[in-house]
């Protein structure tokens, strides 16, 4: 989405980064050469459906090769172009270099409405797609790994991963092609819910450091905290979810495709969640909350927590002046437009940038790709003796207490938790939580440690330029 007068999200994207690097000591060569984006191929391929050939638009990005393999997921909207790959290619570099998972920066895209094909035909059209990027090696374990993003999920990435299996018979690490595979072809668990865990996260933080909450006005934890969501997908689904679950924050108002849904009193994320599911995923007639049509508006509604999780240029020039909100986390990629974050920062509105956001995705598949190139779920050797030990103690303890005759007892609920190893997910979860924390640390440190930088944002670039600048360095560039 782009209003007339704005740059194209690119653009945006290459004016934040200037924003940065004018605060850094880079030569403007390799300033030059950290910006721009390696490569896009564009394929055009056909697909006999329905008794004629469709031809589709697909791209695949490579913005930074300083790290190998890149990243980047595969988005499928009818909105798909060129430089909103390149923008999404350039924010992966960025957003890996930040929370330290070792990739480059890519990203691909198919120019599709998957809501138009059914599960046949997707597929169809996904192997071939994939097809074509696989013998190019823009697929490929060791060069290019993709994973899901908008209008794609664990499904797509499973065609993927068998259509490169099908196409490389020896290669030992194939699965390690793509992640957001589902557990049962080569995933990981946690990894479907991981971007919107990593919201939740990354929201923890920033409350945990009451300066920061100060500095939107905000106090306290996240308990009953206001908040609206745009976009019920993966990201904003599982963002809302678990933070009205499980940290207690009101979610009043939804906004989807079909406009919105809005109860002060708070909304059950799940319960909207599934009537969605059984409504073609349109909202308009859920009986426990009041509809509104023209849904953008809402995101001008009077809450603590604005959290954009569907596209990119959300609020831009037409809107940025009347979003009430705070706090704003970017859980979609490019959701506040260059113009929108000048005229936000200057109300004081405090925004956790989307390369920080929503990094959480990206980290989780790390955690997959390790997974698939070591060949064994994460725990396997280490869950039982981790258990065996903790029984030791808990053991121990209890005879000292019958020996002495002290007459305390460790409570079930403890003896439970405490005698359980970690498996998989408390793994990934642990890993992720500990992503989030030291990534925003990282930022905090510049955003208060220098005045010169006034936003989280131009903080989690210079983070991120000072390490792609020092990798570039260490090759000899
Ligand atoms: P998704 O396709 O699962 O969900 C997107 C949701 O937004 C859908 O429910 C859709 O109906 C809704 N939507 C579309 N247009 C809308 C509009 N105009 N107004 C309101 N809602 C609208 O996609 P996703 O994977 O959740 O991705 C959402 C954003 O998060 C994207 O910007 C994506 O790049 C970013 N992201 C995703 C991941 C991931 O792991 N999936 C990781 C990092 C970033």
């Amino acid at each position: 989405m782009s209003v007339a007068g704005e740059p194209s999200f690119r653009e945006s994207v290459d004016m934040m980064f200037r924003r940065a690097t004018a605060l850094m000591d880079l030569g403007p060569g390799l300033q030059e050469k950290i910006r721009v984006c390696n490569s896009t191929y564009t394929v055009r391929f056909g697909v006999r459906l329905r008794g004629k050939i469709e031809t589709f638009v697909g791209y695949r990005s490579v913005h930074s090769e300083h790290m190998e393999p890149v990243k980047g997921g595969i988005r499928y909207s009818l909105g798909v172009n060129q430089d909103e790959v390149e923008a999404l290619a350039a924010l992966m570099t960025y957003k890996c270099a930040l929370v330290e998972t070792p990739f480059g920066g890519s990203k691909g895209g198919l120019c599709i409405d998957p809501r138009a094909w059914d599960e046949h035909e997707l597929e169809q059209i996904t192997r071939r797609f994939a097809y074509e990027l696989i013998k190019r090696d823009l697929i490929n374990p060791a060069q290019n790994v993709p994973a899901p993003d908008m209008g794609t999920g664990e499904r797509e990435m499973a065609w993927i991963a068998d259509q490169y299996a099908r196409m490389n018979t020896t290669d030992i690490n194939a699965k390690a092609c793509v992640t957001g595979k589902p557990p049962h072809a080569g995933g990981i668990q946690g990894r479907v819910e991981a971007t919107g865990r990593g919201v939740q996260y990354a929201l923890r933080e920033f409350f945990r450091n009451p300066e920061d909450a100060a500095m939107a006005g905000l106090s306290g934890d996240l308990d009953g905290k206001r908040v609206v969501v745009q976009g019920l997908g993966n990201v904003g689904y599982h963002a809302a979810k678990f933070l009205s679950e499980e940290d207690g924050a009101k979610v009043i108002a939804i906004i989807e495709r079909d406009g919105a849904l809005v109860n002060e009193d708070g909304i059950d994320v799940e319960d909207v969640r599934q009537w969605m599911n059984r409504n073609d995923g349109l909202l308009a007639a859920y009986p426990k909350a009041k509809h509104v049509v023209d849904g953008a508006k809402v995101l001008e509604m009077a809450c603590d927590i604005l959290i954009p999780a569907a596209l990119e240029g959300v609020i831009n020039l037409s809107n940025a002046a009347r979003i009430q909100a705070p706090l704003i986390v970017e859980a979609a990629n490019g959701p506040i437009t260059y113009g929108a974050d000048e005229v936000l920062r200057a109300k004081g509105c405090v925004i956790i940038p989307d390369m920080y956001a929503n990094a959480g995705g990206v980290t989780v598949s790390y955690f997959e790709w390790v997974k698939n190139l070591s060949h064994i779920r994460f725990g396997r050797m280490q869950r039982r003796a981790e258990e065996g030990r903790s029984r030791i103690l808990v053991e121990e303890l209890e005879r000292l207490s019958n020996d002495q005759h002290l007459g305390w007892q460790l409570t079930p609920d403890f003896k439970k938790k405490f005698l359980q190893g970690s498996d998989e997910l408390a793994l990934v979860r642990s890993g992720l939580d500990d992503t989030m924390r030291t990534a925003y640390q990282a930022m905090r440190e510049v955003w208060h440690g220098r005045p010169e930088v006034g936003d989280l944002r131009v903080a989690a670039y210079i983070v991120s330029i000072g390490r792609i600048a020092a990798t570039y360095k260490s090759k000899g560039l």
